[in-house]
């Protein structure tokens, strides 16, 4: 009866096994839906990435955010890197005092590092320079002087210097190099420095270059879900109707373009079901073509991700809050109620209704 994503646990095992031996100074990133697995499992399962030495002399979990921080704290036991950066309101002034000695947050305004240091001066935190992404980040001349606010205030816990670069965009050894050069001139006294969405072999080739330092990889997609293989998602059939063409269906009451079956399966909107783009190329000229032709999309029906008989079916109607309908046109397999369909989803904007690990 529901959206499940179904994890063969020994092959997903072993790829965390392997992602993390071959990723020296790995930061598991755990956030949001927890890319699916939710935020707890992925702690448990850093918890014993490090148990098994795994994740090097100094393991660290990132979470995205302070909210997410109770979730993983009661299952993971080391330090816990907050990546959005403190501000002087909100959650991150509220820390459980369980909690708040294992937190290190990111700091990426001037004043923000002067307001969290006056209250608490043994606050650990690294420093967030700004990268060409331009979300968060100190400047370079920021960075500089804060080594100089730094450098007059001993006993503070500066754990390193955090980088966000944008998706693999082929520039990143050149702009590394230079963010490289702005973190050595600000004589910070650390040594480390926090980096995403870097290669395996631009991050051997940074290490070669800069041996003085020590490169943490914050990694969340390529470690849980980088082996897709070990992962299914299936729906549940729940109902199947017959209709002629012409009959109407739905909230909307659509009339059926052509005969067919509209069937009805879990996973709606509350799960992150959405509507895709349109079927086929968009182009003014093929949208004409699929038109003449009568094609389902010219009838209004857009691409689902569910799969029926091995393809990509049609919602009958944009997805419910918690099932949705599909139109299968005359000719395709039916499947029964009870069957589960196998549909293809964001990992990191779906929710499920159960994990299984099989
Ligand atoms: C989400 C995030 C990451 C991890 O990104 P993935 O693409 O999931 O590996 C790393 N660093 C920061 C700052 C992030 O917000």
């Amino acid at each position: 009866m529901s959206l499940t994503l179904t994890v063969d646990g020994e092959r997903w095992r072993s790829h965390l096994r392997a992602v993390a031996a071959q990723t020296r100074g790995l930061v598991p990133v755990a956030k949001g839906n927890g890319y699916g697995f939710g935020l707890g499992r992925l702690a448990r399962k850093t918890q014993w990435l490090a148990d098994q030495g795994l994740l090097g002399a100094d393991p660290v979990l990132a979470v995205g955010t302070y909210a997410e921080l109770p979730e993983v704290a009661t299952r993971y036991d080391g330090p816990l890197l907050v990546l959005t950066p403190w501000r002087p309101f909100g959650p991150g002034l509220e820390l459980d005092p369980a909690v708040a000695d294992r937190v290190i947050h990111t700091v990426s305004r001037p004043e923000d590092l002067r307001d969290l240091l006056a209250r608490d001066p043994r606050a650990r935190f690294v420093l967030e320079l700004v990268t060409s992404m331009r979300r968060h980040g100190l400047s370079a001349r920021q960075l500089r002087h804060a080594g100089i606010e730094l450098a007059d205030r001993p006993g503070t816990r500066l754990g390193g210097v955090a980088l966000h670069l944008p998706l693999g965009t082929g520039s990143h050894l050149a702009e590394m190099e230079r963010l490289l050069t702005d973190v050595v001139a600000a004589g910070l006294a650390t040594t480390t420095v926090w980096v995403s969405h870097l290669t395996p072999a631009k991050l051997d080739r940074l290490r070669a270059a800069y041996p003085d330092l020590t490169f943490r990889p914050r990694i969340g997609t390529g470690l849980w879900l980088g082996d897709r293989g070990a992962l299914r998602v299936t729906a549940t059939v729940l109902d199947v109707h017959p209709l002629e063409r012409g009959d109407h269906y739905g909230y909307r009451q659509r009339s059926a373009p052509r005969s067919g079956h509209l069937v009805v399966v879990s996973g709606g909107t509350a799960h992150g079901i959405g509507l895709e783009a349109p079927m086929g190329d968009a182009s003014l000229r093929s949208r004409a073509a699929t038109l003449a032709r009568g094609g389902l999309d010219a009838a209004g029906l857009v691409r689902s991700p569910y799969l029926v008989g091995g393809k990509q079916r049609l919602f009958a109607e944009p997805p419910h809050m918690q099932a949705s309908m599909l139109f299968l046109p005359q000719g395709a397999p039916v499947p029964a109620v009870g069957d589960e369909i196998e549909l293809e989803v964001r990992y990191t904007a779906t929710w499920f209704d159960s994990v299984v690990l099989a």
